[in-house]
């Protein structure tokens, strides 16, 4: 309950800063290091902007649902699957490379809340554009920024059933783009596509059903405006390292 409060008055205070201009500079650097580095940590990551921080695009009621009940299920669900476990006190991206030896409790569990940190991380509000060495790069690989938006999108759209699309950065340091069904991220062992993600959308229904009902194309095209792209450039720095 402490701990419910605590985010609850975290996110708060974050909506208060959007609201009068200031950068929230503290809390977002706390859930970039959280996002990147490690998330042994175990502490469910603040929102980093207020619930109608996403509007018009993504509303508020589905971001609130979205965060702070079906991410925190999955946070809630992975603690507990860990619980007395060798993973118990491994960095999730190691667990996630061997998760097919972990269960899919670990599995599911573990990539609904690491995913959905990620997903968190790389929306917000604001015409911010990816860094001069992506952009570069999306280039090389896709021909265009529109090539790429078009290709992640379409990867998206057409994903069957629950899922997430991925711009992700391959073992030998090329862009490249894909889906994975259910939770399932580029880390995984058992994932088709492997990689150090960089971007994703959740096309999971939850994630856009109020306001977009069936029409997850309309969701994918419009998440293009609220892309940080700050933060994906950051990603790809450290991947590139
Ligand atoms: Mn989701």
């Amino acid at each position: 309950m402490e701990r419910r409060n605590f985010i609850k008055n975290i996110s708060l205070g974050a909506a208060a800063a959007i609201i009068s201009g200031e950068v929230v500079s503290g809390e977002r650097n706390n859930l970039k290091n959280i996002a990147m580095d490690n998330l042994q940590t175990l502490e469910f990551p603040s929102l980093p902007y207020a619930y109608d921080g996403l509007e018009p695009y993504m509303d508020a009621k589905t971001v609130e649902i979205h965060y702070d009940r079906h991410h925190r299920n999955y946070f809630n669900n992975y603690v507990n699957a860990i619980k007395g476990t060798a993973y118990e006190n491994m960095p999730v991206e190691k667990v996630f490379a061997e998760v097919s030896k972990a269960g899919n409790a670990v599995r599911n569990n573990g990539g609904g809340f690491y995913n959905h940190v990620l997903f968190w991380n790389n929306l917000g509000k604001g015409s911010t554009k990816p860094s001069a060495e992506l952009s570069a790069a999306i280039n090389k690989a896709f021909g265009s920024f529109d090539k790429m938006k078009e290709g992640l999108g379409t990867a998206s759209k057409t994903h069957f059933g629950s899922g997430w699309g991925w711009l992700y950065l391959t073992p030998d340091k090329n862009l490249a783009i894909g889906s994975t069904p259910n939770q399932d991220n580029p880390l995984m062992d058992i994932s088709s596509i492997k990689g150090i993600p960089l971007l994703t959308i959740d096309v999971w229904e939850h994630a856009y059903y109020l306001k977009y009902q069936n029409k997850r194309a309309d969701f994918v095209d419009n998440i293009w405006n609220i892309i940080n792209w700050d933060e994906v450039s950051r990603r790809y720095q450290q991947a590139m390292k």
